[in-house]
C-alpha cells in the first residue's frame, strides 16, 4: 500500500506505528503564516502525513523572502504565498488535503480559521497577531505552538489551554515591533522544524509537549536554553478559563 510505503520509516518507530500514523492522518492543523517558520513547519507536517493542513497568509512572495522561505522558488515571486505553498505541499504529498486561505488573520475571521482544527502552529511575524491567536486558542481549548525568530535567535513555547501558561502570561501586550525582522535563513528552519515536531508529538501523544517553559535557541553558539515560565495570575486570558476549569 502506497501510504505504508510513504511513511515506512516512521511507522517503524515502535511507539508510533500504524496507530500513530492514523492519528496523523486524522488530524487537522492550522498553520498561520507560511513564511520562514510556517513554510518549513507546513512542509514537515505534510511530509509526516498530517491529513489536513489549513494555511493562512495574505502575503505575496518577494525576492527578499527566499533567504529563508524554502518552500518557494524564484518562479513564485509575485504569487500569493498560500497558492504557491499549496502547490508545493501537494507535490510533496498528494495523499493529504491542503486548504490555502489568502487572508490575514484578524478578530473578524479567526473563528472561521480555527474551525475544526486540532492544533495551531505559529508562523507569524508579529505579536499582535500571535496574541490574538493565543487568546482564541485558550478560549477554544486548542493547543498552540508558538515560534519566533530574530537575527540568529529562535524561540519556541507550546501552550496547552487549561493546563499550561499561555503566551500572554509571558507577553502581556505586544512589544514594540520591527517592520522588518532581520534573520539568518537557517534559524527559522530550526524553529519551524521543532514546531512541526511538537505538533507530531501532540497529535500522536508521544513524549512530552514543551510547555511551562520557553526554548531559546542561540544560533551563534548552537545552544538551546529552557527558561521556566509560570502562569501569570494577572493574565486576563487564561485566568478566566483556568478558573472556569477549577469550578
Ligand atoms: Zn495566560
Amino acid at each position: 500500500m502506497r501510504e505504508l510505503e510513504r511513511y515506512d520509516r516512521q511507522i517503524r518507530i515502535m511507539d508510533l506505528g500504524v496507530d500513530g500514523q492514523l492519528k496523523l492522518k486524522d488530524s487537522r492543523v492550522l498553520v498561520v503564516g507560511v513564511g520562514g517558520l510556517g513554510g518549513v513547519a507546513a512542509m514537515y507536517l505534510a511530509a509526516t502525513g498530517v491529513g489536513f493542513i489549513r494555511i493562512v497568509d495574505s502575503g505575496v512572495l518577494e525576492l527578499n523572502n527566499l533567504n529563508r522561505q524554502i518552500p518557494y522558488s524564484e518562479k513564485d515571486i509575485g504569487r500569493l504565498k498560500v497558492e504557491a505553498a499549496a502547490e508545493r505541499l501537494t507535490s510533496l504529498n498528494s495523499d493529504i488535503v491542503i486548504e490555502p486561505i489568502p487572508q490575514m488573520i484578524t478578530s473578524e475571521n479567526i473563528d472561521a480559521l480555527l474551525k475544526d482544527v486540532d492544533l495551531v502552529v505559529d508562523g507569524l511575524d508579529n505579536f499582535e497577531a500571535r496574541l490574538l491567536v493565543n487568546d482564541k486558542c485558550v478560549e477554544l481549548g486548542i493547543p498552540f505552538i508558538h515560534g519566533a525568530v530574530y537575527s540568529f535567535e529562535g524561540r519556541l513555547m507550546t501552550i496547552i489551554p487549561g493546563k499550561t501558561p499561555c503566551l500572554r502570561c509571558l507577553v502581556p501586550s505586544p512589544p514594540l515591533s520591527h517592520d522588518i525582522i532581520p534573520v539568518i535563513g537557517p534559524v527559522p528552519g530550526v524553529i519551524g522544524c521543532l514546531e512541526a515536531l511538537e505538533a507530531v508529538k501532540i497529535i500522536t501523544e508521544m513524549g512530552k509537549p514543551f510547555t511551562d517553559k520557553i526554548l531559546v535557541f542561540d544560533g551563534l553558539s548552537l545552544e538551546f536554553t529552557s527558561i521556566p515560565i509560570s502562569r501569570s495570575p494577572n493574565c486576563p486570558i487564561c485566568s478566566k478559563y483556568y478558573l472556569r476549569q477549577l469550578e
